[in-house]
């Protein structure tokens, strides 16, 4: 279990998170929406410690942190090791082919041996649909082929939990199905997964638990159901016009 209590950072320009404490379950679907500069990426990037927080506790299975005190390398690495982000940009490597890419963390950061690595990429891109992608280079690839390349890279590295932040809102339409895809068969197998997204039938589709972010505060944490068909009247605003 991935979890935070009393999570506070502020920016120095009023923005931020106050007090945010919010649970992620083991093998569910957590999605995080809100209205835009919310908070919900800036909540995202401190589970994986892509931000620092001023005050709060973090705690993922026997780590336990107190996020008022400087964190060394290796205890936010010990968190990173457990966890997979996927972010708007794809950010493969343009050098590397779509194998490389896949192959790259397992062999030179989990020393797994290079055949095993190699099967192991073969296995996930039939997985992401793009078996016959191998050998291609990211810039062949349409955006939402390189999405689903950079969601296998990350399940090669076999984390506990998969961060999605915004994973389709660079993408058109046509090209965000596919990705989609990939996620709900994620979600489907009960995988550990956090998403930031604003496409509201994609969440209601795919989450077990949904947080609701606004103003920096948590507005919202529970049940899709509810959240969906008896919102409050500030949710039920937010879900009219995304504000
Ligand atoms: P969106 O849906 O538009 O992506 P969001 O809910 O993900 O928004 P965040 O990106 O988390 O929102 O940003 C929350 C607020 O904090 C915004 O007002 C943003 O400008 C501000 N913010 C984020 N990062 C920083 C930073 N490094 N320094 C100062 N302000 C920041």
């Amino acid at each position: 279990m991935l979890s935070v209590d009393h999570l506070t950072k502020d920016f120095g320009n009023g923005r931020g998170l106050h007090d945010v404490s919010v649970q992620f379950p083991a093998e569910q679907t957590t999605v995080i929406v809100g209205p835009s500069g919310s908070g919900k990426t800036t909540l995202l990037r401190h589970l994986d410690f892509l931000e620092t927080a001023d005050a709060g506790r973090y705690r993922f299975d026997d780590l336990d942190y107190d996020l008022s005190q400087p964190l060394t390398k290796q205890e936010v690495l010990a968190a990173r090791q457990k966890l997979g982000i996927v972010f708007q940009s794809y950010n493969l490597f343009p050098h590397l082919t779509v194998l490389g890419n896949i192959i790259e963390g397992p062999v030179h950061v989990r020393h797994m041996a290079k055949a095993e690595a190699v099967t192991q990429a073969t296995t996930l891109l039939a997985q992401v649909g793009l078996a016959d992608k191998a050998s291609a280079y990211p810039d062949e690839l349409s955006g939402g082929q390189q999405q689903r390349i950079a969601i296998a890279r990350m399940m090669a590295m076999q984390p506990e939990y998969m961060l999605f932040d915004e994973p389709t809102s660079a993408l058109d339409p046509e090209l965000e199905v596919e990705v989609l895809r990939v996620i709900q068969q994620l979600a489907t197998a009960h995988n550990s997964l956090i998403i930031v997204t604003h496409n509201m039938a994609f969440a209601e589709s795919v989450a077990d638990h949904i947080v609701f972010v606004e103003d920096g505060t948590i507005g919202y944490d529970g049940d899709p159901h509810t959240f969906f068909a008896q919102p409050t009247d500030r949710i039920r605003r937010f879900l009219a016009a995304g504000t």
